[in-house]
């Protein structure tokens, strides 16, 4: 009795609604683009990640063995696959209003002071989205410990992370963030996305750190 009491209070993961209308980013990012993004391949991920959960709760139950190495792989993967498209959508909105422009603040000051300028800023994260291997993600995080911004590069959703990092801005590198506007053309995707940006966003992750 316990046992079920207890399985039916966890929380399963849900796909987060787009924070604008899916034509909100156009001409940056087409509606049928960002329809597809969101409710299929971010939907893949959160479907994915519960399965997976489900499956090592029903092996619990049935005190039967899994293969944990894989499934623990498959989870890491799901799990940061819905964590940076959540991040993803309120990184950006619609051009003019919010979204584009240079960052202000608090934000643009740590830009500053890491990079030199925004500028150069641009330039290397637009480099690490370019360069990102297969599929992957570029994403501003800060670290705690230093009490730095850096760049990171995520292969897949989940090599190359910074433990313990906190992630303020992502861009999706994966084909499918870009395929119906852009076909193969990933840096043609970079460029657009730079029109798209909330640095209000950013600014806030910034200071709810
Ligand atoms: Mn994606």
């Amino acid at each position: 009795m316990a046992e079920q009491k207890m399985a039916t209070a966890l929380k399963k993961y849900e796909l987060p609604p787009l924070p604008y209308a899916p034509d909100a980013l156009e001409p940056h990012i087409s509606k049928e683009q960002l329809t597809l993004h969101h409710d299929k391949h971010h939907q893949a991920y959160v479907t994915g990640a519960n399965a997976n959960l489900e499956k090592l709760e029903k092996a619990r139950q049935e005190g039967a063995e899994v293969d944990m190495k894989a499934l623990l792989k498959e989870l890491s993967f799901n799990i940061g696959g819905h964590v940076l498209h959540t991040l993803f959508w309120p990184t950006m909105a619609p051009a003019g209003k919010g979204g584009g422009g240079k960052p202000t603040g608090a934000l643009a000051d740590r830009i500053d002071r890491e990079w030199g300028s925004f500028d150069r800023f641009k330039a290397e994260f637009t480099k690490a989205a370019a360069s990102a291997e297969g599929s992957g993600w570029a994403a501003l995080a800060h670290d705690a410990l230093t009490d730095r911004l850096m760049i990171m590069q995520i292969e897949k959703h989940n090599v190359n992370v910074y433990p313990n990092f906190s992630i303020l801005m992502v861009l999706d590198v994966w084909e499918h963030a870009y395929y119906v506007d852009h076909r193969n053309n990933r840096a043609g995707f970079i460029e657009a996305f730079w029109n798209v940006v909330n640095w209000d966003t950013v600014n806030k992750r910034l200071e709810n750190l």
